[in-house]
């Protein structure tokens, strides 16, 4: 049976992805293993110099001041490492779910932090508008895609300050103007590659403005003085983050998986839209091309619908456990066709019903 995988992260990857990574897990250079030679090595450095251009690349930044770090500690660790880096006395953040929330968290512990809006009061189903960020803080702080609760930013603020942006869960899926942002970070494990490393795109001139003491390895300017290889870096999430952007720059670059995520995000809304069964839970215009998140009105029906689910291959679809309900998570390597199995099974359960 053909597997669906809606899973929200750690999530689908293309299959020759897969394929290529667990070769090298045998045989990468001369017999020996990718993850049993020195990160040292030419055949090592290859990619990860490789995987830092790609990167550059497909965002459309190579050439414009911009660095590409492979760092670990998730993005998770990017909620501390941007205040340490970054913060001198005052940054505005926009609370637009569970992440940035906890990246506003984070930051407080080094300096203060200014909510420029929140959209808490409804419970993150929507992206606050018409804020003021104000010239003289240090930087700006949003994220773009809401993996929870399935809400995304369509426009970002006009902002005199450094942008800096969590894009963990949709880093190449769409076309942006990039260089809007000073600083992107992602974890690998959403749309690029699987867990244990963290994409941080910075532009460099926004680095060595604080005057506290940063710990070498959570410093960006060292990261970018060993180019990225300062400690042992993650070798297998790195070399298997290389493949997925080599898939997508063989593709077509993210102008054509552009294509694809709209093609199935509009058949995943009209789908919850019409069917009387469901009801979506963010706000329309704000609705996120990568995490569906809907619930089914009637409870009873539940066991039958996940049953039907089930027995079609259609995995990973649960709701994050703080909204409940359902998120189908349709991340780059996620297929149009797995879209149109989940959608069918959303209809023929309004035929049942
Ligand atoms: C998953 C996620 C995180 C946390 O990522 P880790 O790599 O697990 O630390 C942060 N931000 C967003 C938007 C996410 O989706």
């Amino acid at each position: 049976m053909k597997l669906h995988n809606f899973s929200a992260g750690p999530c689908v990857l293309p299959k020759e992805v897969i394929l290529k990574a667990s070769e090298a897990l045998l045989d990468f250079d001369n017999g020996l293993s990718l993850i049993e030679i020195s990160h040292r090595s030419k055949a090592f450095v290859d990619v990860m110099e490789k995987a830092r251009s790609l990167a550059l690349e497909l965002l459309g930044l190579e050439g414009k001041g911009y660095k590409a770090l492979f760092l670990q500690g998730g993005a998770s660790m990017q909620f501390l490492q941007v205040a340490l880096n970054l913060l001198e006395k005052r940054a505005g953040y926009l609370n637009t779910g569970t992440w940035s929330d906890k990246a506003i968290k984070e930051a407080k512990l080094y300096d203060d932090i200014y909510e420029v809006a929140s959209s808490k009061d409804a419970g993150y189903n929507y992206i606050p508008k018409g804020y003021d960020i104000p010239s003289d803080y240090d930087y700006f702080h949003c994220t773009s895609n809401n993996t929870i609760f399935g809400t995304q930013m369509k426009q970002f603020p006009k902002c005199d300050i450094p942008m800096v942006c969590d894009m963990s869960s949709d880093i190449f899926s769409r076309t942006l103007d990039f260089s809007q942002f000073d600083l992107i970070y992602a974890g690998a494990q959403k749309n690029m590659g699987p867990a244990g490393t963290t994409l941080v795109i910075v532009k460099e001139d926004i680095l060595g403005k604080v005057s506290r003491k940063i710990p070498s390895m959570m410093d960006y300017k060292i990261h970018i003085g060993k180019s990225s290889m300062f400690n042992t870096p993650p070798v297998f999430a790195v070399y298997t983050s290389m493949l997925t952007m080599e898939w997508l720059k063989n593709l077509g670059g993210i102008k054509a998986i552009e294509e694809e995520n709209e093609k199935k995000a509009r058949l995943m809304y009209s789908e919850i839209d019409l069917n009387p069964l469901f009801k979506g839970y963010a706000a329309k215009d704000d609705r996120s091309y990568m995490n569906a998140t809907f619930t089914l009105l009637n409870e009873d029906l539940k066991e039958t619908f996940d049953t039907m689910c089930k027995e079609a291959g259609i995995n990973g679809i649960n709701g994050h456990r703080s909204v409940g309900g359902y998120r189908a998570s349709m991340y780059n390597a996620l297929s149009l066709d797995s879209v149109k199995a989940l959608v069918e099974i959303m209809s023929e359960l309004e035929s049942k019903a």
